[in-house]
């Protein structure tokens, strides 16, 4: 029985195994599950009823998903959640810059599933009441968005403007991957997106002054050739 108000979640994969895993997987954790197989069925059910989440096979026999993330991004912010075999770093960059929350590499666990899913669906609840958090929070890590000041544990961290606006960008997609590109945007703006090395300096400042091991973060976790993950538990 499906539960009244349980989060829907679109599931768009054309591979029947896998559908049913994630089906199988979702329903017992009280969520409402709408399968398709095909990127016109998939983007046809997202306008007829839309889903709290969207979980998105790249290859799909009609379309690519990074077609199908263009077209719901026209006129959706739907978290996106990509799950595919293709396990190469340029194609896990293609889907974040083209709009997806996440990203997922077949074969993958519940847990996993289950942890991608919980932070997209608060993020957008987030967006939806942006008063609702001032101050975030995560082991000694305080950040304090109304006062702008940053702690560990009773120690206050001086941070440079540009410290604190990578670590702002890093808080706002908390639990969530952020490409290198989205962060050298929101950071330094559109005409630095290839400006590597800005980043690569400020986020090892950044490491130094809220990590107690800058080689070894608990924070913010590097994804090798993608970007970077602030931890949100
Ligand atoms: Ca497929």
């Amino acid at each position: 029985m499906p539960i009244q108000d349980a989060p829907k979640i679109l599931v768009i994969e054309d591979e029947p195994p896998i559908r049913k895993f994630l089906r199988i997987s979702l329903e017992s954790h009280g969520y409402t599950v709408i399968e398709t197989n095909t990127a016109a069925m998939g983007i046809g059910h997202a306008i007829a009823e839309p889903p709290d989440a969207v979980i998105l096979d790249l290859g799909l026999p009609d379309l690519d998903g990074l077609q199908v993330i263009a077209r719901l991004r026209e006129w959706s912010k739907v978290p996106v959640i990509v799950v595919s075999a293709r396990g190469r770093e340029s194609d896990k960059v293609a889907a974040l810059d083209a709009g997806a929350d996440d990203y997922l590499t077949k074969p993958f666990g519940v847990g996993e599933l289950l942890a991608r899913l919980r932070v997209a669906l608060r993020h957008s609840a987030t967006v939806a009441s942006p008063t609702s958090e001032s101050v975030f929070r995560v082991g000694d890590l305080k950040v304090d968005l109304g006062r702008r000041e940053v702690s560990i544990g009773q120690e206050a961290v001086h941070l440079t403007p540009t410290e604190y606006r990578l670590l702002l960008v890093l808080v706002s997609h908390a639990g969530k991957v952020v490409t290198h590109r989205q962060l050298l945007k929101e950071v330094w703006g559109p005409e630095s997106v290839y400006e590597n090395q800005y980043l690569r300096v400020y986020m090892g400042q950044l490491r130094r002054k809220i990590e107690q091991d800058a080689a070894r973060p608990r924070y913010i976790k590097t994804e090798a050739g993608v970007g970077y993950r602030l931890m949100d538990e």
